[in-house]
């Protein structure tokens, strides 16, 4: 009898590194999270990852499935030939010019692909989450830093090397704060979570509205200084969404983060309520783009890692 497919995601960021065994038919067969510890260096975290590969591959022989490949969703920028990660922030010490796929490739025996960490959660949306409706859409990460990537025909637009869709790094303000690119006046350093907490802690210098949970949570009962922080924030979310809209004229944009996780529905229509003043009426016709959060949630990095490796 042929044993059944799956491949092994995993999900890299700079906290912690989560992992799936996931079934073609995109379920997840067993999961595990380890912290990353990219202070330990570039070598380490290597060893860290093919350890995670070899411990899939006893899990995958005791549960009799074949394990087709493994798919690595990494932050920074990942050259699409080779999988090799070129370009990383100050998350990932030492991570740029790292040959990450061939190096997992060679140490487990199985084929690897690697692609930037946003571009497999817009893979896992498109393919069973919030984005399967669309077979193109924009989708949006809002987190430490602003991660993107455009879904067109159900695939990645990679661009020349498979850099495309860093849209954090779109200038909203000329000069203005300093942004983890080492550029300035960057969307990512107004629309990311970072950003917020650091608005939050120049405007009630007492840390009483840092934690974005306890914010919102003072904006819903209408506390003056939340609701004016959480309208700046989604005004600055907003401003981005726009510009995407014009340029790529999507019918949806997934949103994605924690942040969207959490504040959903409310954040959700703040950021509707501010786009309505800003995008030209022809682009939400006959019905306004549809701004929608991501659903799988922490997991869809995992799924959509799996699902690249599985649909190679
Ligand atoms: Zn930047």
């Amino acid at each position: 009898m042929a044993r059944n497919r799956a491949a092994l995601g995993i999900d890299l960021g700079g906290t912690n590194i989560k992992w799936g065994i996931v079934s073609e038919n995109g379920r997840l067969l067993a999961e595990g999270i380890v912290p990353t510890e990219p202070r330990n260096g570039p070598e380490a975290l290597l060893a860290k990852l093919s350890g995670i590969a070899k411990e899939a591959q006893r899990r995958a022989r005791s549960a009799e499935l074949a394990l087709a490949g493994v798919g690595i969703g990494t932050a920074g920028q990942v050259h699409r030939g080779s999988g090799a990660v070129k370009g990383a922030t100050a998350a990932l010490p030492g991570w740029a010019g790292v040959p990450l796929g061939e190096r997992i490739e060679r140490e487990t025996g199985l084929p690897v692909i690697v692609d930037n960490d946003v571009n497999m959660i817009a893979l896992g949306e498109a393919w069973l989450g919030a984005g399967r409706h669309w077979s193109d859409f924009v989708c949006v990460a809002l987190g430490t830093g602003v991660g993107g990537c455009l879904i067109a025909d159900r695939r990645v637009y990679a661009g020349r090397h498979g850099y495309a869709g860093e849209f954090g790094h779109m200038t909203v303000q000329l000069d203005g704060r300093e942004c983890s690119c080492g550029g300035r006046g960057c969307w990512e350093a107004y629309a990311s979570v970072t950003a917020l907490i650091r608005m939050a802690g120049e405007m009630q210098p007492d840390g009483s509205l840092d934690d974005p949970p306890t914010l919102f949570a003072r904006a819903r009962e209408g506390d003056a200084a939340a609701l004016e922080l959480a309208d700046k924030y989604s005004s600055y979310v907003a401003a981005g969404l726009a510009g995407l809209i014009h340029i790529f004229n999507p019918p949806a944009i997934v949103l994605g983060g924690a942040i969207v996780a959490g504040q959903g529905d409310y954040l959700l229509e703040r950021i509707k309520l501010s786009l309505k003043r800003r995008v030209m009426p022809a682009f939400q016709s006959p019905e306004p783009v549809a701004i929608v959060a991501a659903d799988l949630g922490g997991h869809a990095g995992v799924i959509g890692s799996a699902l690249a490796a599985l649909k190679r």
